[in-house]
């Protein structure tokens, strides 16, 4: 019975690395197009890039545009994780730019 761990530890790939989602910061199941991030993320990537939705923020005022976007509130504005996901340098091509924004990353 305690052989099956030892195969979860020596299975290489990047479901195993804890690295939190660049978009919302819950934990990433992997490289998305081109970023650390979760299922939920990259699934809402592709479905917005896929249908071209264009969302509005429905905050106001100051607010507009910055609405938070983490594990519990990634779902309540659209355009602000869509946003968020351009911002953290998703692109529907997916490797190609990976190399450049992690450096690019520091440059900030
Ligand atoms: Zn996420
Ligand atoms: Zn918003």
């Amino acid at each position: 019975m305690k052989k099956r761990l030892q195969y979860f530890i020596l299975c290489p790939g990047d479901r195993l690395l804890d690295i939190p989602c660049n978009v919302c910061g819950d934990r990433s199941s992997g490289k998305h197009y081109g970023i650390y991030s979760c299922d939920g993320c990259s699934g809402f990537f592709k479905r917005s890039i896929h249908r071209n939705r264009v969302y509005t923020c429905k905050a106001g005022g100051e607010m507009k545009g910055r609405c938070p976007v983490d594990k519990t509130h990634r779902n309540q504005c659209r355009a602000c994780r869509l946003a968020k996901c351009f911002h953290a340098n998703m692109n529907k091509d997916g490797k190609q730019h990976s190399y450049r924004s992690r450096y690019l990353q520091h440059g900030r």
